[in-house]
């Protein structure tokens, strides 16, 4: 008898793990395969960089509280994200839609002009895609081919002991602002005379329906001579994004809870929600934000930046993954990142 193995039991990266085994890479150029934020090509003077995003309507987006024209925005924005996460910079997307007819052309329409505005703000080109229609619900997959210099590219496992942990902007903005979102539907959908409440809370949801890819850090860090040791972006939450750094590089971490970067609305809607604002802030998911290391040599160059934060080093293996609270203690990090299945 064959067996069966629950997926929930081996969970996403089990599954994506169990599936590399059984691939190698067998041309030259291929540098980079399953692992990190992007797959890396050799391609002369420079690394191409190329990585592959699915939005599913009910999984990653409602289409009751998220516009059509956001919903294409974010889908090139999380893209352009794993390969900033590189170091590298999006160049072109190809765009596959599978579409019922529950949706009008018109609306298709609207998802692209939010596709538009992204490549121009990002200053990528839209090349090619395919389409194809579902049973009913949407998809959106998109691919962004990228590059960066090789002597630039920031890898997950190439992280050092003693490597200062960085993270830009501020955490957790986005998962408290989808909360919100999901208390005025239910608000909307039991009363829809009631107004949504959403005064003075803009930003959060700014977070959580138009992220955007950090691509002047890729600049910024480029201007300021750095290099990071290790990079990946921040899409299932900053705790789950430190293991993977910590997995594939070998070491273990300390991270400051007092140095998590948290947007004041984040905070005092988390409270509000009854949430922790530090737990939102470690496996909130879907900010989008930069992780990554750097030498300690480099730590003047960013000590001051205003959208820069040192939130911890890297340590041994042995050491674990720990987080220093405000009390002085130390606990372990649980990695909660995001469960599909
Ligand atoms: P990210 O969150 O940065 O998009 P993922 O966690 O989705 O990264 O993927 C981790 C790695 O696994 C990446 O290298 C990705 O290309 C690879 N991967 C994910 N799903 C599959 C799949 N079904 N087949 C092959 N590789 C996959
Ligand atoms: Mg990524």
């Amino acid at each position: 008898m064959t067996t069966r193995t629950e997926i929930g039991s081996i969970g996403e990266f089990g599954l994506i793990n169990r599936l590399k085994e059984k691939f190698s890479l067998e041309n030259s150029s291929s540098i980079k395969g399953i692992g990190d934020d992007a797959g890396v090509i050799d391609i002369g003077d420079h690394y191409l960089l190329v990585s592959t995003d699915i939005l599913i309507e009910g999984i990653h987006f409602d289409l009751s509280f998220m516009p059509l024209k956001h919903l294409g925005y974010k889908a090139v924005a999380v893209n352009v994200s794993d390969i900033a996460a590189m170091n590298g910079l999006a160049e072109q997307i190809t765009v596959t839609i599978g579409i019922s007819n529950r949706f009008s052309v018109e609306a298709i329409e609207e998802i692209y002009e939010g596709i538009k505005m992204a490549c121009a703000n990002y200053k990528v080109d839209l090349i090619g895609g395919d389409t194809s229609s579902t049973t009913g619900g949407l998809i959106l997959s998109i691919t962004a081919v990228g590059r960066v210099a090789k002597d630039k590219i920031a890898y997950r496992h190439t992280a050092s002991e003693n490597d200062i942990i960085c993270v830009t902007g501020d955490l957790g903005g986005a998962y408290v602002g989808l909360q919100l979102l999901h208390r005025e539907k239910e608000v909307f959908l039991s009363n829809p005379e009631m107004q949504p409440e959403l005064e003075g809370k803009s930003y959060i949801i700014g977070r959580q329906l138009k992220p955007e890819a950090r691509t002047d850090i890729i600049h910024e860090l480029a201007d300021l001579h750095i290099v990071p040791t290790s990079m990946i972006d921040v899409s299932d939450g900053v705790a789950s994004e430190l293991f993977h750094l910590c997995a594939n590089s070998n070491l273990g971490a300390v991270i400051y809870e007092d140095h998590l970067p948290i947007d004041g609305v984040t905070f005092e809607t988390a409270v509000e929600f009854n949430l922790d604002p530090i737990t939102c802030a470690l496996n909130g998911g879907e900010d989008y934000e930069l992780l990554f290391t750097i030498s300690r040599d480099d730590f003047e160059k960013i000590k001051k930046h205003a959208d820069i934060f040192y939130i911890g080093f890297m340590t041994k293996k042995e050491n674990g993954i720990r987080m220093k609270l405000k009390s002085g203690s130390e606990i372990p990090l649980q990695a909660q990142g995001w469960k599909h299945f």
